[in-house]
């Protein structure tokens, strides 16, 4: 897999409402955009850290991805995500070197890019997404 950048981290979080003012302290940067992701069951926002982005994610659902991970682990980083020319390529090629795929084929995910999540099993205990555009 070639990697181009880190696209962005996914940091989960129990309410954006707290969570946005307090990033936007942080980082000095607004965030530019907010968007309900129903397939992963999720509230996203983002802000643009030069190339990369955070993507704080808010659970709609206890049951959903995050939910479960709130739950969990609480409030944290939750996955990173490379930048590749292919989410679909990317995806085959890591099938390819035995690690364990949790999307066999890239889906839609916020901002209309297409991507796909290898294990953290198989990635030494990060999850691991790749996108493309
Ligand atoms: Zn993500």
């Amino acid at each position: 897999m070639k990697v181009s950048h880190i696209e962005h981290l996914g940091i989960a979080v129990k309410s954006l409402e707290e969570s946005i003012p307090y990033y936007e302290n942080l980082l000095g940067i607004k965030c530019y955009n907010v968007e309900e992701v129903k397939d992963q069951r999720v509230k996203t926002a983002f802000f643009l850290v030069g190339e990369t982005k955070i993507e704080l994610l808010e659970s709609t659902d206890p049951e959903g991805p995050i939910g479960k991970f709130l739950e969990k682990k609480g409030e944290g980083i939750h996955h990173i995500a490379f930048a590749v020319a292919s989410a679909t390529d990317a995806l085959a090629e890591a099938e390819t070197q035995g690690l364990t795929l949790i999307d066999k084929i890239a889906r839609k995910g916020a901002e209309g890019m297409n991507i796909g999540f290898l294990h953290p099993k198989s990635t030494h205990g990060v999850l691991v997404e790749v996108c493309s555009k």
